[in-house]
């Protein structure tokens, strides 16, 4: 394996985004456009309001360098089991009217609705833990993008928004999904002094990824999530992850421990305090490499597996 193996190009922008919001458009507690401008003003580059069951344009509200991604948060069910499933636009068009309701009530219904659409919207996993669910009932899906491996909002709330497991097991299983993390924020909680933007029980600003891209655009946000071209976080900063000659090389912003992961019990670490780049050899891994680097809070940041075949 001479050859250098990267799913981030060496130059471009970082364009950090959350793929998984709600309004007042249903519970959130935020007009659209007083939430997604909270997102601007806190450095966001894109956003995508995924209200329940809603699909709204909300291409008039324009902030300056900042993207808007529509989408929704569709309930129903796969396999006989309740499943929340994000719907992100790819291209500027939706085939459906703004202000148009879903409501699902087959699991039947869900699949070819699902089927209907995989073109036209990327579609994500949402919070599988926090649905209760189990791998075997999603394991022969064949139309995710990605699964939410971090879902902030049931991290804050109930501690049930980490599902890394089913990303694994996925990967394990061939399917190419991608690792991503989100807020879910509904901007709730009003009574706590500070709301909705300083208080510290906030179910927002907690996860997101932040794409690889050569410009700033909903089409090369969508293409870089599609090839793996980001990474999710609940807190760290990776800003180079490489496979070359049996060794993987990573640089991110300081934290104590970089694991190094592949489809087997083929396990590397590199450990601090605070470090900032490994080189770590290979230990034979056949189908990817993928990396986790967790700070000293626990806060993680998840790579997208490199192919190595
Ligand atoms: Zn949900
Ligand atoms: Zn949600």
């Amino acid at each position: 394996m001479a050859m250098e193996l990267r799913n981030f190009s060496k130059d471009g922008l970082w364009l950090k985004g959350n793929l998984h919001s709600h309004s007042t458009a249903s519970d959130g507690d935020l007009s659209p456009e007083m939430m997604v401008r909270s997102f601007a003003e806190r450095g966001y580059d894109f956003i995508s309001v995924t209200d329940h069951n809603y699909y709204h344009d909300y291409s008039d509200l324009k902030i300056d360098n900042f993207i808007l991604i529509p989408g929704f948060e569709l309930s129903g069910s796969l396999n006989e089991k309740p499943v929340h499933l994000n719907f992100i636009q790819k291209g500027k068009h939706s085939p459906f009217e703004s202000g148009t309701h879903f409501k699902m009530s087959s699991s039947e219904e869900t699949d070819e609705f699902c089927r209907k659409h995989k073109d036209d919207y990327l579609i994500i996993l949402n919070h599988p833990n926090w649905s209760l669910l189990e791998f075997p009932d999603i394991a022969n899906i064949d139309y995710f993008t990605g699964v939410e491996v971090y879902n902030w909002g049931t991290v804050l709330g109930e501690n049930m928004g980490e599902s890394t497991h089913f990303w694994e097991s996925g990967l394990r299983r061939g399917w190419k999904w991608k690792a991503i993390a989100s807020d879910d924020n509904h901007h709730g909680y009003v009574e706590q002094e500070g709301w909705p933007f300083n208080c510290w029980y906030i179910d927002a600003y907690g996860g997101w990824i932040c794409v690889r891209t050569e410009e700033r655009s909903q089409e090369a946000i969508i293409k870089a999530i599609e090839n793996g071209s980001f990474y999710a976080s609940s807190g760290p900063e990776i800003y180079d992850f490489y496979v070359k000659d049996n060794y993987a090389y990573i640089s991110c912003s300081p934290v104590d421990r970089i694991i190094i992961k592949g489809e087997y019990r083929n396990i590397r670490r590199a450990i601090g305090p605070g470090i900032t780049e490994a080189k770590i050899e290979l230990r034979g891994n056949k189908e990817f490499v993928r990396a986790e680097c967790i700070d000293s809070n626990g806060k993680v940041a998840w790579t997208n597996p490199i192919y190595l075949v």
